[in-house]
């Protein structure tokens, strides 16, 4: 059966993979060498340096444009349109370089901080890139926001922390009403929160899809990276070339973890998700607790249009990261985050084991307060990212935290 035709619990597993030709191995070997011996100058196998083409990399990158669905034949990009970095920053970074100087970017006004700090303090300064940052979640004012020079728009949903969630129908149709032949605004969708199990951007109108794999892809913190995948063989051409002559490009090793990660994305998304739905609706009712934000609770504002596009296999699903607001101040979010151990007090998120973390502080610091300020994050804002452990457990751990408050 051709692979474009499994499903993407199937999908996950056997996605632009083949046993090895010459053993039969399962599992991609982990090819480490740096370059390849040629019969001949020029006349080689397809591979003459692992910057430029790495045979491992490779299989990870046709699986993401497989699972993704970018529909590009082996001949328009000779991996279907899948792109792996050494980050998800370093994806991002590569993916800006589409842009010429003086360009102007819309994007998300709640990024996750490294995003915007890439774009705010690195590119605007090195590119004379002109970002916009606007509230999605009301697309008018992604329409009210478009100049003569914008040529992309940088979407993040759910957005992190805040979880906010932008309609994609309706940000990939205001692009295109803004594009014609001579400029064709680039859509790009930070999917990292969502992955290709809930949501699936090309469907819904969009040319780029972008991941930290650090998160669900890789799925148990044990390795940083980035994907980028489009569906348009005009972008895959330039990102083949950007990905070789910038170079951050994903080590072999790190390509193997996130490729062995996807195995069980399907099935881990969807214990995130019935995990994070039960602790979202116990965290509700918690007299400690002033606000839980979860796409999956009726009382999210953009809950119609998560439940429209965040779904697995035909059922709404919302993936595993909560938003709480708790009562008081620093104090006693300090004195909350000290006193859990199943959840561990850290960064990132997106593994088998549940983390908590409080973005003013540790993820978004690099947001400046006034802006952290404008959009909610604050002293009482406390992050989960809820694991595959038993649901029960993890509640008995939220209760302890939350006793000593
Ligand atoms: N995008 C989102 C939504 C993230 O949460 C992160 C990291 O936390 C990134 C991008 C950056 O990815 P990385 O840390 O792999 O560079």
């Amino acid at each position: 059966m051709a692979h474009e035709r499994l499903r993407l619990a199937s999908l996950v597993i056997h996605g632009g993979q083949e046993p090895d030709p010459t053993t039969g191995a399962v599992m991609p070997p982990i090819t480490l060498s740096s370059t390849y011996a040629q019969q001949s100058p020029g006349k080689h196998k397809g591979f003459e340096y692992s910057r430029s083409q790495n045979p491992t990399r490779y299989a990870l990158e046709r699986c993401i444009a497989t699972l993704e669905g970018s529909g590009l034949k082996r001949e328009q990009d000779v991996t279907g349109g899948g792109f792996a970095f050494s980050s998800g920053l370093a994806a991002m970074g590569t993916a800006l370089e589409l842009l010429d100087s003086g360009d102007h970017v819309i994007a998300m006004d709640d990024l996750y901080g490294g995003s915007y700090r890439l774009m705010t303090r690195v590119r605007e300064r090195s590119m004379g890139l002109k970002v916009t940052y606007v509230d999605m979640t009301d697309p008018r004012s992604v329409e009210k926001a478009i100049t003569p020079r914008t040529k992309m728009i940088w979407v993040e949903s759910p957005t992190n922390p805040t979880l906010k969630i932008v309609d994609l129908d309706a940000i990939s149709e205001i692009a295109a009403s803004h594009s014609n032949a001579d400029r064709r605004i680039i859509t790009v969708c930070d999917n990292t929160f969502a992955t290709p199990i809930l949501q699936r951007p090309f469907e819904r109108g969009f040319d780029m899809v972008h991941y930290s794999a650090t998160k669900y892809l890789g799925g148990h913190s044990d390795v940083i990276g980035g994907l980028l995948v489009t569906n348009r063989p005009d972008l895959a051409e330039r990102l083949r070339f950007m990905q070789n002559a910038i170079g951050s490009v994903m080590g072999p090793f790190d390509a193997y973890l996130v490729l062995r990660g996807i195995k069980t994305l399907a099935i881990r998304m969807r214990q995130h998700s019935d995990n994070a739905m039960r602790i979202a609706t116990w965290l509700s009712g918690h007299p400690k607790v002033q606000r839980v934000v979860y796409p999956g609770l009726s009382t999210h504002p953009q809950h119609a249009i998560a439940e429209k596009q965040m779904r697995q296999c035909g059922k709404p699903a919302f993936g595993g990261m909560i938003t709480i607001f708790l009562k008081g101040g620093i104090a006693e979010s300090r004195r909350f985050l000290e006193n859990v151990h199943v959840f561990a007090l850290a960064e990132s998120l997106g593994g088998v084991e549940s983390l908590i973390e409080h973005p003013a502080i540790m993820t978004h610091a690099s947001v400046p307060p006034e802006n952290r300020a404008k959009l909610g994050i604050s002293d009482t804002l406390v992050r989960l990212s809820v694991g595959i452990e038993d649901a029960d457990d993890l509640i008995a751990d939220l209760e302890h935290g939350l006793s000593n408050v």
